[in-house]
């Protein structure tokens, strides 16, 4: 039997068939589950919508995650829709272009609250906004997550910064839903040529050393994130919450380039 037979996935951070959402939905799908779609604003419907169909969704909802009056709509569509959600997919993140180039130092006051309310701060929101959705049984959350997180990565500046904000709200909410038996866990990508990743300047060249330095002397592609995704996400993880999992060819065991060697 599929993995996900019978359960609901609603997912935030679809922009094109590059996004790791989407990777992440074509797994899920796969494995039987029934899913609903979300996209940011209306520019982006007509690239979501032919996309979301093509898995035989039918819920394909704006919600600008800036705004928690779009999150409670979209949420209360879904319990509508679906009555109860079982699994919760942030793949969202954001940051002014100028915050991912020079020197972190330099970030505004106001490119940092940016990148933290859309990058972090709407993991909290939407989760908190699911809660009565999920069934009694339990839920699982998932969000995406960096090694700049950990680790300086040159140029991802407060996106590394928001990342590391980002895991340690996953052990949070982790600890606040664990009773009621709704897991949280983040996937800690390698680097992936997305839209969102083509604001980082100097971002080809990091994927083509990365590749040389990984154990598995490659990178990651979105099917290799949606296929831990939908292991964490099923009844096979129900012992893993809190987490960060890695999907990086192994890029995060390694002290030093083997180029080196
Ligand atoms: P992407 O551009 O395809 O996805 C980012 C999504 O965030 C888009 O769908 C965008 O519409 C959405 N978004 C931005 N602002 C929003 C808002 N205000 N409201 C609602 N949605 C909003 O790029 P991606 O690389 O697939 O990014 C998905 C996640 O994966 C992000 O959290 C990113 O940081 C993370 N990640 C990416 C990589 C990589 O190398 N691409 C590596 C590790 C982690």
């Amino acid at each position: 039997m599929a993995m996900l037979e019978g359960k609901t996935a609603l997912i935030f951070g679809v922009a094109n068939d590059h996004s790791i959402a989407w990777g992440i939905a074509q797994a899920l799908h796969r494995e039987g589950a029934q899913l609903g779609f979300s996209y940011a604003g209306p520019t982006l419907e007509k690239r979501v919508r032919p996309l979301a169909e093509s898995l035989g969704a039918d819920f394909i909802e704006q919600c600008d995650v800036g705004s928690d009056e779009e999150i409670a709509a979209v949420m209360a569509k879904a319990k509508e829709r679906f009555g109860t959600v079982d699994i919760l997919v942030h793949a969202i993140a954001f940051a002014n272009r100028e915050d991912l180039q020079g020197r972190f130092v330099d970030t505004s006051r106001d490119g940092f609250l940016l990148a933290h309310n859309i990058s972090v701060f709407s993991l909290v929101g939407l989760t908190r906004a699911a809660l009565p959705l999920f069934p009694e049984s339990g839920g699982s959350v998932l969000t995406l997550s960096y090694y700049g997180a950990e680790k300086v990565a040159p140029r991802y500046n407060v996106m590394g910064v928001a990342k590391a904000a980002l895991e340690a709200s996953v052990r949070y909410l982790a600890a606040d839903l664990g009773p009621q038996g709704v897991r949280v866990n983040a996937i800690s990508a390698g680097p992936i040529r997305t839209l969102a990743a083509s604001g980082i300047s100097g971002f080809r060249a990091y994927q083509k050393s990365f590749a040389a330095q990984a154990p598995l002397r490659r990178n990651v592609t979105i099917d290799d994130v949606g296929a831990t995704a939908a292991f964490l996400a099923s009844d096979g993880a129900r012992g893993i919450t809190g987490e960060t999992v890695y999907v990086d060819s192994g890029f995060n065991i390694m002290a030093m380039s083997s180029e080196e060697e």
